[in-house]
């Protein structure tokens, strides 16, 4: 959904409406759309600059990047963006810091679209867990520890116990 810059009306635009992206659009490998993006968006222009707010809402499935398990990740999310035109883009280096966020459009033109999927790609954790205190797999026969015990023994290096093998070390001389 493509915007032109010089038919938007007065007033502003506002949209409502459900968008569909290929999974392999987002950033997150694996990650796997559950629903359609419900998108609110109101666009309005004031003289040069566009300015957009909107909320994004959608359901995705993630991948735990400890335990592999898939988890659902549900993704509500409000922007206030605004877009100078490409022009201004080189005056970018006498903005000062807190203008880093400023966006460009290009040809007259905003990409609706592209907005929203980076608004949405901006969300995702770095690292996706199931839960934040997800035990992972069990190192030995690869059962997720979620799931309950799997009788392994596992031999962890505790690094609190270190200091003490030294000193049995020194015992045995
Ligand atoms: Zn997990
Ligand atoms: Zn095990």
């Amino acid at each position: 959904m493509i915007i032109d810059i010089d038919k938007l009306p007065k007033d502003g635009l506002d949209i409502s409406r459900n968008f569909d992206f290929p999974s392999v659009d987002l950033v997150e490998e694996d990650a796997v759309f559950l629903q359609p993006v419900q998108a609110e968006l109101s666009v309005k222009r004031m003289e040069e600059e566009v300015f957009i707010k909107g909320r994004v809402k959608t359901v995705l499935r993630f991948t735990c990047g400890r335990c592999l398990a898939p988890f659902e990740f549900p993704v509500d999310s409000r922007f206030d963006l605004v877009f100078l035109p490409e022009e201004m883009q080189e005056l970018k280096e006498e903005f000062d810091d807190e203008d880093a966020d400023r966006l460009f459009y290009r040809s007259r033109r905003i990409d609706l679209r592209e907005v929203i999927l980076e608004q949405l790609n901006l969300t995702f954790p770095a690292r996706p867990l199931c839960s934040p205190g997800c035990e992972g797999l069990c190192a030995v026969c690869g059962k997720i520890r979620r799931e309950g015990a799997c009788g392994c023994q596992v031999k962890e290096t505790d690094v609190r116990l270190e200091p003490l093998k030294i000193l049995r070390k020194d015992k045995g001389k």
